[in-house]
């Protein structure tokens, strides 16, 4: 009764148009339910989407499954009760092992399927698989996302779309669900969104170091952090961390919810496709060893800004203002 009333309000929220592009009305299989894609599978179900999914954590399944999702036992099993496949897991070691390994997605996709990595994941790895789906008759998209656990929570992810255009459109709604609709761009083809997600999360980590370089300096100058962040604000040298991320540093945290093993993984693979496009990528790799330094310093589970607290522990003082 649940499931039929859900179908309903899909229906009302898609329109017909939706309806006939996409062929009728789509099942979606979720897997990988951490920080990420507990909150978006959330939102799937919140738009009325019928939802299979799967994790290695029993626990993670149940709090979805209360939430009206079906559990299927292995990836293979969810591949084939759905017509889109999306994964959200840790990296491209993951991705692999669950689409392509023994019992994997790749062994349950029906023709006609789709299957969207919205995991920051490796461009070179989706275009390894690409040959292999296509002759299946499955579409395939990567569709990385930014906007933290925040933005996965308030369903107004960026999104960053490599694939077919015309796929992409047919999977809007479904994206739509997680994302902000003004912030979801097709980039190009398979790879192409991999690709942008990671020089942009590589931009943002250069300017957290930059920032704390900057913030401890003039801290230690005796220069008041309110007074010396609305001057940056106001200068050429703004930024988005400048502006408004590191804020969360002010008020001591260190964003939890983005682990530090996550932000080494993003790191190390965009040195990768430096050195695989013959681009010297020098400030990318000294951004890679910094961070290196502090997950080594506060842990692999510790949150994604803790390169600033290297500076600060180092120099014996916490950058603190209200907030
Ligand atoms: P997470 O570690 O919180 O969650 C990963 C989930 O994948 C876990 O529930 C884990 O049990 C599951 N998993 C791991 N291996 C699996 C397997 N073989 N089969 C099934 N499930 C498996 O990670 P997260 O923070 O949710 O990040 C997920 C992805 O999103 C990563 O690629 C990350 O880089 C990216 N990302 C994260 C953020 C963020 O703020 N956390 C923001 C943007 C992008």
């Amino acid at each position: 009764m649940w499931a039929i009333l859900r179908k309903y309000v899909c229906y009302l929220r898609f329109g017909l148009m939706e309806l006939i592009k996409t062929g009728g009305y789509m099942r979606i299989g979720f897997i990988g339910l951490g920080h990420m894609g507990s909150p978006m599978t959330k939102n799937i179900i919140k738009s009325g989407f019928d939802t299979v999914v799967f994790d290695l954590n029993e626990k993670a399944v149940s709090e979805l499954v209360a939430l009206g999702a079906s559990a299927a036992a292995t990836p293979k099993e969810l591949a084939q009760q759905v017509d889109v496949v999306i994964t959200m897991l840790p990296g491209p070691a993951q991705v692999r092992e669950v689409i392509a390994g023994p019992g994997g997605v790749l062994e349950g996709m029906k023709k006609g399927s789709t299957w969207i990595d919205m995991s920051t994941s490796s461009p070179g790895l989706g275009r390894e698989l690409a040959p292999k789906i296509a002759a299946m008759g499955v579409g395939q998209l990567d569709a990385p996302v930014s906007g933290m656990a925040k933005g996965a929570i308030s369903g107004t992810l960026q999104i960053f779309v490599g694939g077919d255009e015309a796929l992409y459109k047919q999977m809007l709604p479904v994206l739509e669900a997680m994302g902000d609709p003004a912030r979801i761009f097709r980039i190009g083809p398979v790879g192409a969104g991999h690709t942008v997600k990671l020089i942009l999360n590589l931009l943002w980590f250069e300017h957290a170091i930059a920032a704390a370089e900057a913030f401890v300096m003039g801290s230690l100058a005796g220069i008041d952090i309110d007074v010396l962040q609305k001057a940056l604000v106001a200068s050429p040298a703004n930024s988005n961390f400048i502006e408004h991320d590191i804020n969360s540093v002010f008020v001591g945290d260190y964003d939890e919810s983005f682990a530090m093993r996550l932000v080494c993984k993003d790191l190390g693979l965009a040195v990768d496709m430096g050195r695989d496009l013959g681009v010297p990528v020098e400030m990318a790799a000294l951004t890679e060893q910094v961070h290196r330094r502090a997950m080594r310093q506060y842990g692999e589970n510790g949150g994604e800004m803790l390169a600033v607290k290297l500076y600060e522990d180092l120099m014996g003082i916490q950058l603190r203002a209200e907030r």
